[in-house]
């Protein structure tokens, strides 16, 4: 992270691009990216032949157009002169026509290498664990399946086929020179090849102040993001000027950088015109010397003239060109990166056989766990049994460990130590997909999509698992979320926003518990799902979980201890550890903290 010295300096949030400026330029990514698709190389191969031909035709018509003048110079206008003008001209358009379908089959290759790239991010984001994302800031992540990709798509459809016609160009022009006239050949190469060399200096130059724009431009639109996000915190704690002037601040240092790039681009391309044109004068110096003094003819001189010409645009090309070559090649890196993370069978163990229904029996032996630091456990030797159908508290005091325990449960990290038993089977025995598939998990932060009212009730449902509307209204129903539901205008069809921004938080809870119960699930698990919920509501919840918890195996967190009492076994965590387990009545004959914590409620 190159920009991480200007940070301390910045108020306010560091912006994703600073979050993400790793930008190794490396051709082994890219090849890496390329070699993973096999067919594209094929076509990558007839399309270079492709090119090469347009190339070599190029040559012929130039070469054509010298014996043309040889021709015209000794006023012989028969058919000697019809057949090199035909020739000529049809060298001409055969270049034409195989520099198009050149084009057209690199760009067709490479699309299937994107497309089949931003297959395989998405495929990674499914395969990761859930522990990469608590690492890995979310905009890094977006980067890479949207401006990473982007990059890539820009490069393979637009420039590498107009780099690789231009350097076969070059190339050939080179060749053809050297063989028609060696002398005069090796001066134009002489000369040519440094103007070449300096004009891939000065673009690469001039990639500083592209970065710099791209890196404003990546903080404005995050900042513009969370202005937008943030709005009511903005607008509560009045601070709408700072923001404006932080804003305008990027956008005036924007400003000088687009005039130092306007600066640099009316240097850069009048320069490279100039040198590209220069050896011309090499050419009608030393070429017409030759043919004044007899060792040149006229024909192989006019062909060098048009050889020059033909430098100047390839080159001109692949210095524009030069710029998104960079990016693309940063951007392929850090996707080769991303690819190569480990998945989660590879962090969590390999995925296991059993793909059983539950019964619901669950068991901690000496649980160790961490968020991938083992030196610094936050659970500590962790110990309980519970039974098939039973209805299990957890209490502790914030930071205690109880959404780290039961995040355990559906095996969405890593345990350190011990062994945790579902229906006595150890938990890296299970199919995952099938635990996950039968374990209903309400989260402290309810995930709504944006999309209908319906698809986000049965998001727990599997496509052959469909259930009516009569089903849907009927679990509503029960959990008091119907009334939420007859008030919006239309029903299930309703378009929630993202995260539910149209719903109220305690709506958001319901919809979740609405959601959990119609996916049916063995084990039902809910972290604080009823804590912002008004205690009429909350009553009606808690009758509808009682219901729904019969016959399935329950465990409720939550901090109102009212909610637990009733419970076949709580469970008290402290600082990692559990310290006590028991019925209410046993916990709070016990005096210990259990009843301490009952005692100030
Ligand atoms: P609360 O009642 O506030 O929900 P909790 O008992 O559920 O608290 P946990 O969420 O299990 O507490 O957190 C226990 C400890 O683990 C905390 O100190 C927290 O800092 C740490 N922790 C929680 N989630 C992560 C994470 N994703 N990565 C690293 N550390 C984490
Ligand atoms: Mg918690």
């Amino acid at each position: 992270m190159k920009s991480s010295s200007n940070q301390k300096s910045r108020r306010g949030p560091r912006y994703i691009s600073d979050l993400d400026y790793d930008d190794n330029v490396d051709w082994l990514g890219l090849i890496k990216l390329f070699k993973t698709e096999k067919k594209p190389i094929k076509y990558f191969l007839l399309a270079t032949l492709l090119l090469l031909g347009s190339a070599g035709f190029l040559m012929l018509s130039a070469k054509n157009l010298g014996a043309l003048f040889g021709v015209i110079a000794q006023k012989k206008f028969g058919s000697e002169y019809i057949l090199l003008a035909s020739v000529f001209l049809g060298a001409e358009a055969i270049s034409l026509i195989f520099q198009y379908y050149g084009r057209i089959i690199i760009a067709y290759s490479t699309t299937q290498v994107t497309l089949g790239t931003r297959k395989k991010l998405i495929d990674k984001i499914n395969s990761l664990p859930v522990a990469y994302f608590d690492s890995t800031p979310m905009g890094r992540t977006l980067t890479r399946i949207t401006a990473d990709v982007e990059g890539l798509e820009q490069f393979f459809s637009g420039t590498l086929p107009k780099v690789l016609s231009a350097v076969v160009q070059i190339i050939a022009v080179f060749i053809a020179m050297l063989l028609s006239n060696l002398k005069l050949g090796l001066i134009v190469v002489c000369f040519t090849t440094p103007a070449i060399f300096f004009s891939v200096f000065l673009r690469v130059k001039a990639r500083a102040v592209y970065r710099e724009i791209k890196r404003l431009t990546a903080g404005l639109n995050a900042k513009l993001a969370e202005n937008i996000s943030g709005l009511t915190l903005i607008r509560l704690f009045g601070l709408s000027d700072w923001t404006l002037s932080e804003y305008r601040g990027g956008t005036n240092s924007l400003y000088r950088s687009h005039l130092k790039l306007m600066n640099l681009n009316a240097f850069v391309m009048p320069t490279i015109v100039l040198l590209c044109t220069a050896p011309l004068i090499f050419v009608f110096g030393f070429g017409g010397n030759y043919v004044l003094s007899g060792s040149l003819e006229l024909a192989t001189f006019v062909a060098f003239v048009r050889y020059s010409e033909r430098i100047l645009s390839p080159v001109r090309a692949f210095s524009q060109e030069i710029q998104v070559i960079q990016d693309a090649l940063a951007s392929s890196e850090r996707i080769y990166h991303m690819l190569n993370e480990p998945p989660e069978t590879s962090v969590l163990g390999e995925d296991g056989h059993v793909q059983q229904e539950l019964a619901g029996k669950i068991e901690f032996s000496h649980v160790f766990a961490s968020y991938g630091r083992p030196e610094k456990p936050i659970l500590k030797n962790i110990s309980f049994r519970i039974g098939s159908g039973e209805k299990v508290g957890l209490v502790g005091a914030t930071g205690s460990g109880k959404t780290t325990t039961i995040s355990l449960i559906p095996a969405l990290y890593q345990i350190d130590e011990g062994v945790v038993l579902i229906d006595d089977i150890p938990l890296n025995h299970w199919h995952r997909e099938t635990l996950r598939q039968q374990i209903g998990y309400i989260s402290q932060d309810v995930e709504i999509f944006r999309g209908s009212l319906r698809d986000n009730l049965l998001v727990g449902r599997s496509a052959h698992h469909f259930a009516s509307d009569q089903e849907i209204l009927n679990v509503c129903a029960l959990t008091g979320f119907e009334k939420t539901l007859n008030s919006l205008p239309k029903g299930l069809d309703q378009i929630l926003l993202d995260g539910g921004k149209n719903l109220s938080v305690g709506e958001r809870q319901l919809l979740s518990i609405t959601r959990i119960i119609l996916k049916n699930p063995k084990i039902l698990i809910l972290d604080e799902a009823t804590s912002s919920i008004d205690p009429h509501s909350e009553k009606i919840v808690q009758e509808a979980l009682n219901t729904a918890s019969l016959g399935r195996t329950t465990l409720i967190i939550a901090h109102r201890l009212s909610t637990v009492t009733a419970c076949d076994l709580i469970l008290v965590f402290h600082d990692g550890k559990l310290i006590e387990k028991g019925t209410h009545e046993q916990l709070v004959k016990n005096d210990g903290y259990y009843a301490q914590l009952a005692r100030t409620h």
